[in-house]
């Protein structure tokens, strides 16, 4: 199989872990995006309790949490990116109240409405869009909050070349108003949706890969594995380039129903 086919889920999860390890994010987004999702969201006090899904190393996290009083639990999958979350918690000054754990997005070990805010950046896909709103809502308190970060399509068609690209990489990709339904469907009232600027891609997801694929290549001199993996980044942000007028990441924020 050409690299140029393979996606980003089939590399060696340890390759993906120490390239991304290395990056301030794992996904597409900024602190301006993080901040202007959370100006939707009015619930907040200090005995709060937020959880972010796919947390990553925590950069979205820091910046969440610097922001609004109350509890903030990172949860990913990867022990390492944990391991960096709390040591960066730790150099924040925000240890007593923000915590990374080890556990999977499908098996949350919250209680029943223990919840007042679920945050995930460009992470909900790994269980898909409508599963992760479905089985985290029973989280929620009544009335809490979900913002999320999404892959969606901008317009109704787009050139075959990229929505077949997406069609085996992430097939639940669909329209703003399809997730938009999605969410209203699921029990929520949708807030507010906002698409990310193309920055959030080119200067804080793509610009630092280049740095780090550079000293990756020469980590790994003559590594197929780590040659692919590199080539399928570049290729992914070559169709970004060509086509970020028919697809990107939307933040949807959401609010669980009172009753
Ligand atoms: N939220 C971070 C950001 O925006 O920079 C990371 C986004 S990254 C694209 C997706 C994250 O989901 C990775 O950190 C990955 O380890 C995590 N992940 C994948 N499957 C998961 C699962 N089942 N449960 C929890 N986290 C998972």
């Amino acid at each position: 199989m050409s690299n140029k086919n393979k996606t980003i889920h089939e590399f060696d999860f340890n390759f993906i872990c120490e390239y991304f390890s290395r990056l301030e994010r794992q996904g597409p987004g900024s602190p301006e995006a993080t901040l202007k999702a959370l100006g939707f969201i009015d619930n907040l006090t200090g005995q709060s309790c937020i959880a972010d899904l796919g947390c990553g190393t925590g950069g979205q996290t820091r910046t969440l949490a610097a922001h609004v009083q109350g509890s903030v639990t990172g949860l990913d999958l990867f022990p390492d990116f944990i391991r960096i979350f709390n040591r960066q918690a730790t150099q924040s000054g925000l240890q007593d109240r923000v915590e990374g754990i080890v556990g999977s997005m499908d098996k949350l070990p919250f209680a029943e409405e223990e919840l007042d805010l679920i945050w995930s950046e460009g992470a909900i896909y790994n269980i898909g869009f409508e599963r992760g709103l479905n089985e985290w809502r029973k989280f929620l308190k009544p009335g809490g909050y979900l913002a999320i970060s999404e892959s969606s399509w901008f317009t109704a068609e787009r050139p075959e070349e990229i929505h077949r690209f997406w069609m085996d990489m992430y097939p639940e990709i669909d329209t703003i108003p399809n997730k938009i339904a999605q969410i209203q469907r699921a029990g929520y009232v949708p807030v507010a949706s906002f698409i990310l600027p193309e920055s959030c891609w080119t200067e804080h997801y793509y610009a630092p890969q280049v740095p780090v694929q550079e000293m990756f290549l020469h980590q790994y001199p003559g590594n197929e594995a780590a040659a692919e993996l590199v080539a399928s980044l570049r290729h992914e942000e070559e169709l970004y380039r060509r086509y970020k007028e028919f697809y990107g990441y939307v933040f949807y924020i959401a609010k669980k129903m009172e009753q």
